[in-house]
């Protein structure tokens, strides 16, 4: 393909937007290095980044030998912003280039709120975060928005929510209709928030199992290598696990996410939800549990390793990097998640498996929607850009 087709423009500027975004700004060696690109293409595009406005030179001291040489940033004169339904919530929020969350508006949105009633939330939330990326003088260039059990293009409802997707699509985009805009499933804008804010510089090298437990138990398989629209989810909530179990919201009952959910287990340690979400990551800080506690812990923790070992299984992966609630926890209740996936995968997890755990995330929403905009404008090599003056409506 010639360098001046503009697909390959729109790649390679991506090429070079998405590492700065992965790595928090890059010197051109790295960037070279990072996208395959010749150092001459690197000094074409991010001049050209440049002269744009998107992506900011400074003198640092690189860590190779020789004085201060130039470093490159994503500006921080836009912005993105990511809309997300988690934890019972729906969050709206403004966020950096690379995918930092600036300010958040959230609000009450339980499975049974009517379509009327989301959008009327969700306008409001919107204009208000639009107005104060005005406000802040940032330009708006992309609106991403994650939704639990998201299942694609074609995707019009689920069994977790009860909204019409095409309707909700086409209100957010009459909410901004000059911006670019893209739906996901949650997990994956968790993928993305762990990518490109939680485990920066700490990458898992191998495909892998990602798996977020929070009000939900989502799960998605990454590859290392490939881009977040390379990611595929598994609906891993709702492994029976348990026959004749404990009712599950999508309406079977014994599901995993019966028994692991922040909601199952917030109940086990006797603290409403809602009050674990205004803790946030904190929600255990300080907090010792008796015996009997800790053991239904510890089971919970095994059911849920249970689910992971099985989907090992299922789709050839050795590694897993576990973010939500079980992060929060000590050396004993991870290894119940490590005996779990010992009980259930092949070969047992001793023999090469390797298990991660991340930061929890608890409450950070709309973070992950962030991180996922902020990939979505980089994906697009930061092409079609709307006017500043047209989100002003
Ligand atoms: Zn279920």
């Amino acid at each position: 393909m010639a360098k001046s087709d503009p697909q390959s423009r729109r790649h390679t500027r991506g090429f070079i937007l998405e590492q700065l975004l992965r790595r928090k700004g890059a010197f051109r060696p790295e960037l070279a290095a990072g996208t395959s690109l010749s150092d001459v293409s690197v000094w074409r595009i991010v001049s050209e980044l440049r002269l744009e406005g998107l992506v900011v030179e400074s003198r640092k001291r690189a860590p190779y030998v020789g004085g201060p040489s130039s470093f490159f940033t994503l500006s921080k004169h836009h912005c993105v912003v990511g809309v997300e339904l988690s934890n019972g919530r729906l969050s709206v929020g403004i966020g950096l280039l690379d995918g930092a969350l600036l300010q958040a508006w959230r609000h009450e949105a339980p499975p049974d709120l009517a379509q009327d009633g989301l959008e009327a939330i969700c306008g409001r939330m919107l204009r208000e975060a639009l107005a104060e990326a005005l406000r802040r003088g940032l330009t708006t260039l992309q609106v991403a928005i994650a939704l639990p059990g998201y299942g694609g293009a074609a995707h019009r409802r689920n069994r977790i929510f009860p909204w019409d997707l095409p309707r909700l699509r086409a209100f957010v985009r009459a909410c901004a209709p000059q911006l670019p805009f893209e739906i996901t499933n949650s997990v994956i804008a968790q993928a993305a928030y762990d990518r490109y804010v939680t485990g920066v510089g700490r990458a898992v090298e191998q495909d892998h199992l990602f798996v977020f437990v929070g009000h939900g138990v989502a799960a998605a398989i990454v590859s290392a290598a490939g881009a977040l629209d390379a990611f595929a989810p598994v609906e891993m909530g709702h492994t029976i696990v348990q026959r004749g179990g404990a009712r599950c919201r999508c309406g079977h009952d014994g599901c995993l996410e019966a028994y692991t959910s922040l909601q199952a287990v917030a109940g086990i340690v006797g603290q409403e939800e809602a009050s674990v979400l205004e803790l946030g990551d904190a929600w255990l800080e300080g907090r010792e549990f008796g015996p009997r506690v800790q053991a239904q812990l510890r089971d919970r923790l095994t059911l849920l390793g249970l689910g992971i070992g099985n989907a090992l299984n299922l789709h050839g992966l050795r590694a897993v990097v576990v973010a939500g609630w079980p992060s929060l926890l000590g050396p004993e209740e991870r290894a119940a998640v490590a005996h779990g996936i010992d009980e259930s995968v092949f070969g047992g997890l001793m023999d090469d498996v390797s298990l991660d755990f991340r930061r929890p995330g608890t409450g950070c929403d709309p973070g992950a929607s962030v991180a996922f905009a902020a990939w979505a404008f980089a994906r697009r090599g930061g092409i079609d850009s709307p006017e500043p003056a047209a989100l002003a409506a």
